[in-house]
């Protein structure tokens, strides 16, 4: 059997050449990385579980009209996905402080931000990810004017998603961030949603007892991140919820 041909592999996932031109297939991987890949481990079953939690948040925001980079689920560990441009920012929304901005601000992690606050980071791990304004993003050529208006709108429509539907099964959205892919229709380019959206690049706290179900288990240290994950696809359906937390991942089809 012909070798695939791998374009790039990062912490979390592979992305090979897809079958048609325009499209990618992407491997999510069970390593687990955190401050710049300085803490790493291999966890099983975070690959398969959020590659299903990526299709479920992506073919959710397809489906309302918010454009994705997903096109179907292949396998466990794999989707197609829209080959495209990635801008190199990454998008960050936040609802209560945590985090980076808990530190930079000196705002208790938990507090209610008075609306959500976008924030962009420049996507460069050799820098550790730098906090940038728009000025920086216009004058060093990232996006245009007219781009970030479109992220900042699919980033708040990302938002109210997500929010509402975690809202619904008692997990609150404190902050997340995305990435965001250029696609071309001719002369015309569009933007979409990219790369990936899952407990990984989400904080999620569960809204009664305030337990993180997010990668922040992994980074400090506060047990199992298969049941973390776990939990979440539980709660959304994705995952029977006769399943036990110790129980390998199981996929409903
Ligand atoms: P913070 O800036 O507080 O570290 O992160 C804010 C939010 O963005 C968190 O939900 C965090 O998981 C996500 N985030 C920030 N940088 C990265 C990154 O490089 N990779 C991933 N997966 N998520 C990130």
């Amino acid at each position: 059997m012909a070798r695939r041909k791998k374009i790039y592999e990062g912490k979390a996932k592979i992305l090979y050449e897809g079958p048609e031109p325009g499209t990618i297939v992407q491997y999510f991987k069970d390593d687990a990385t955190a401050f710049n890949a300085q803490k790493k481990d291999v966890v099983d079953g975070k690959g398969v579980l959020n590659n299903r939690l990526s299709e479920f948040f992506m073919t959710g925001l397809n489906e309302i009209g918010v454009p994705t980079h997903f096109i179907k689920r292949l396998n466990m560990r794999e989707q197609l996905v829209k080959a495209c441009e990635i801008v190199p920012l990454e998008v960050i929304v936040r609802n209560f402080a945590a985090g980076s901005m808990s530190q930079r601000l000196g705002i208790e992690e938990g507090t209610r931000l008075p609306r959500p606050i976008v924030e962009y980071c420049y996507k460069d791990d050799k820098l550790g990810d730098p906090l940038v304004t728009e000025e920086h993003i216009a004058a060093f050529g990232w996006a245009s004017p007219q781009d970030m208006d479109d992220i900042l709108s699919l980033a708040l429509r990302v938002n109210d998603y997500l929010s509402g539907l975690m809202y619904g099964v008692g997990i609150k959205l404190v902050d997340f961030k995305i990435e965001i892919g250029r696609v071309y229709d001719g002369d015309f380019q569009r933007l979409i949603v990219a790369d990936e959206i899952s407990p990984d690049s989400c904080r999620l706290w569960d809204i009664e007892t305030g337990k993180k179900l997010d990668k922040d288990v992994f980074r400090r240290d506060l047990g199992s991140l298969t049941d973390a994950y776990t939990e979440v696809a539980t709660r959304l359906g994705v995952m029977p919820r006769k399943a036990t937390p110790m129980e390998k991942p199981k996929l409903i089809n």
